[in-house]
């Protein structure tokens, strides 16, 4: 018997057909002998439109009062499929993450785990139980209010319960076949990665390959929790992030070993290219070029809790002693942090401040390209021969990302896939459902 942690995202549950054919697959499991606990998404597009109604309502919703609202669609999901699931036979329990021992910091809209305390799901396990957790949402240890952990937080609530839980597999169960070398709605060529390391798998999802929280990703490896990322519409095998030595279901009455494994394939150099078309890019014009102003603007960032990405300054020039600094952000933090900037205008004394949001981030991953010379030469050439500007640039080991116009983006996406010969001849990248909202 193993204990499985499955994650259903909105699209996966976006109707009541679609909640009943999920609890088919959860009975499935049951009647295999596994404990299963089951972390639900809101349904389809939900959380959007109570954000879009939070709008409607005030144009700054405090963030306490958000969150409230926020963590009631997957309530709405939690107890829909405890329904469905009692109509198979089997006795189904859902738990809030308050109720499911999420403990998170005060930190409202993106609210890190610092503790779980599963106890009651222990009990609903141990009574026989299916339990189902509301991800997404959590509650603060100090002001015990309800918090949520930050959009696609499901996951990581996912991931966090597998970890506390000591579970054999945290299966996240989403509307495409697993992590693709590029998203399958902009790249219908992209095909699937069977197996990804955490590093490059942490690579991808902090460039936006939203098909994986990123603290999800930590989380799985810092507490070396065997991740399966796979569709709830389709029976195929996904994409496995494992630590080497795992034994895991991967259906009711299959089993995964990863000690049957032939020696790993030699790396490719490129496994994918993650886009995000949800930053902006702040601009400083004419920041004095003396020392301690990097600092200066930079705390004032950190102030304003946004989470800098990419950061350039420009060499200054002799005549004005001033440069530019650019760096981009979530397009979400991007007001607070304008504000808090210009209020500090005369304090960093810069000439003037400029913001666009209509930027897109294009990001190349791969293991090998630490030992592989000439990857950002093939880049830049085909974003080149693609007409694609490149207005920033930034790299680690074993990523390369450009900022370019936003229109450019998917263009981009596209001519980089096909540039480095991951296009699939087959062309097997499957959406099955969701809006890609
Ligand atoms: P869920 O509602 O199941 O959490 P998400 O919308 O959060 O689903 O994530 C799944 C989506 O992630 C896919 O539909 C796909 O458009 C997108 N995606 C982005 N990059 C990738 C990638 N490299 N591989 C697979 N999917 C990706
Ligand atoms: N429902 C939340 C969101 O849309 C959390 C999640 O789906 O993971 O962001
Ligand atoms: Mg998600």
């Amino acid at each position: 018997m193993s204990l499985v942690v499955q994650k259903y995202g909105g699209s996966s549950v976006a109707d009541a057909p679609a909640i009943r054919r999920v609890a088919q697959r959860i009975a499935a499991y049951r009647e295999a002998g596994h404990e299963v606990v089951v972390v639900v998404s809101a349904m389809g597009d939900s959380t959007d439109e109570l954000i879009d109604l939070a709008a409607a309502v005030s144009p700054a919703p405090p963030a306490r009062e958000l969150d409230m609202l926020l963590t009631a669609g997957e309530r709405i999901s939690m107890a829909l499929l405890a329904m469905a699931l009692t109509d198979t036979g089997h006795e189904a329990r859902s738990f809030t993450g308050s109720q499911a021992g999420m403990i998170t910091d005060a930190e409202h809209g993106k609210a890190r785990i610092i503790d779980v305390t599963p106890g009651r799901i222990r009990q609903a396990l141990d009574d026989g139980a299916i339990a189902i957790v509301a991800g997404f949402q959590g509650v603060s240890q100090t002001t015990k209010d309800i918090t949520t952990l930050g959009r696609g937080g499901s996951d990581t609530t996912a991931v966090a319960l597998a970890a506390a839980l000591g579970a054999d597999v945290c299966e996240i169960y989403t509307d495409v076949d697993g992590i693709f070398t590029a998203d399958p709605r902009i790249v219908p060529l992209a095909h699937r990665i069977p197996l990804v390391s955490h590093e490059e798998m942490l690579e991808m999802a902090a460039a936006g390959a939203k098909v994986l929280h990123l603290r999800a990703v930590e989380y799985a490896r810092r507490y070396r929790v065997p991740l399966h990322v796979r569709s709830s519409f389709s029976d195929r095998m996904g994409t496995l992030i494992v630590e080497g030595g795992a034994h895991f279901p991967v259906g009711p009455e299959q089993f995964y070993d990863s000690g049957n494994e032939v020696s790993p394939m030699e790396q490719p150099i490129i496994s994918g290219v993650a886009h995000d078309a949800s930053q902006g890019k702040v601009t400083l014009i004419g920041v004095p070029d003396v020392p301690g102003k990097a600092a200066a603007v930079f705390q004032i960032v950190a102030a304003a809790a946004a989470n800098v990405d990419m950061i350039v300054q420009n060499v200054s020039t002799e005549i004005t002693g001033r440069t530019d600094i650019s760096f981009t952000l979530p397009t979400d933090d991007a007001a607070q942090v304008v504000d808090a900037l210009t209020t500090a205008r005369d304090k960093l004394s810069f000439l003037s401040l400029e913001y666009s949001d209509q930027i897109g981030k294009l990001s190349l991953i791969g293991a090998g390209m630490r030992s592989h010379p000439g990857v950002s030469a093939r880049l830049f050439a085909a974003l080149s021969e693609a007409g694609v500007n490149i207005q920033m640039i930034s790299t680690s080991e074993i990523r390369i990302s450009v900022v370019t116009a936003k229109d450019d983006l998917d263009r981009a996406v596209r001519a980089v896939h096909t540039a480095f010969e991951l296009d699939s001849a087959n062309g097997e990248a499957v959406v099955y459902g969701g809006t890609g909202r």
